[in-house]
């Protein structure tokens, strides 16, 4: 953790509460937020609770931001079930996790359509969460950093155009959902890679770009991998589900604020 970014916790509730119990689950996480000063928190509902769960943040006068879990990258037009990032912005959303391993694997995603939806994004003043990682074949075939590099170079240019507003998401595709949780110091070294190739393009893009991990974390995970010098937060899956296994991991990131402030 870097003093000069702002951790960002965010949670990936998937296909689950959709309804009214995400209602509930957002209250909860407002509670928790609560505790932490120094933390930018958002959670990710369906597209069906969105308008919700922000009227419940709305209610609640809770700093906890709304995000969705995909779109489609024209504004609009004849593209049955779709939702795009102008509707996202009317629902309450500020943020939108783009080209998750789920959306590449299961619906194949590519590099190039994840790109065009970040520059849609950002085109409606949404705050992407663009994910990158590797399958547990290309990791074996030391292929983990080449892969990430190819991906993230993919959007790389649509982030530098304003620097800071998007975040990176490192999501080891075998980490996902499969309590397996990468270690700390493998999570930094593909971190650090990511915030090299950010340099690439300016030192401010560098110095801005908060790059979060994710694969099973919890709370009893998430400070060794916050700890590192270029994991700035989480996306968190199944353990956002839960508000207080939700809130441990924004107590962790609130501690080592805490403690990277006082120096
Ligand atoms: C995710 O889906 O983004 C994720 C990180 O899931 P989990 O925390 O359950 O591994």
């Amino acid at each position: 953790m870097n003093v000069a970014r702002r951790p960002l916790i965010a949670g990936n509730w998937k296909m689950n509460a959709g309804g009214q119990d995400a209602c509930s689950l957002a209250l909860g996480v407002v509670e928790a937020a609560r505790r932490s000063a120094r933390v930018d928190v958002v959670i990710c509902p369906p597209f069906t609770a969105l308008a919700a769960a922000a009227h419940e943040l709305w209610e609640s006068k809770s700093a906890v931001m709304l995000g969705a879990q995909n779109m489609h990258p024209e504004p609009a037009g004849a593209f049955t079930g779709e939702i795009s990032a102008p509707m996202l912005k009317d629902s309450g959303a500020t943020w939108v996790i783009l080209g998750h391993s789920e959306r590449r694997q299961i619906f194949g995603e590519t590099d190039e359509l994840i790109a065009r939806k970040i520059a849609a994004a950002i085109r409606a003043e949404l705050h992407p969460i663009a994910c990158v990682g590797e399958t547990l074949e290309e990791r074996e075939a030391g292929k983990t950093l080449e892969v990430v590099e190819r991906q993230t170079r993919a959007f790389l240019d649509e982030l530098g155009k304003r620097p800071g507003f998007g975040v990176i998401a490192y999501e080891p595709v075998w980490a996902i959902g499969t309590g397996k949780v990468a270690r700390p110091e493998d999570a930094q070294e593909v971190h650090a890679m990511i915030r090299g190739l950010c340099a690439s393009l300016s030192e401010e893009l560098a110095a801005a770009t908060r790059i979060l991990y994710g694969g099973s974390v919890k709370g009893d995970n998430a400070e060794g991998l916050l700890g590192q010098a270029d994991v700035d937060g989480a996306l968190v899956g199944g353990a956002s589900l839960d508000a207080a296994g939700f809130g441990k991991i924004i107590d962790s990131a609130e501690r080592l604020a805490e403690a990277a402030e006082r120096g």
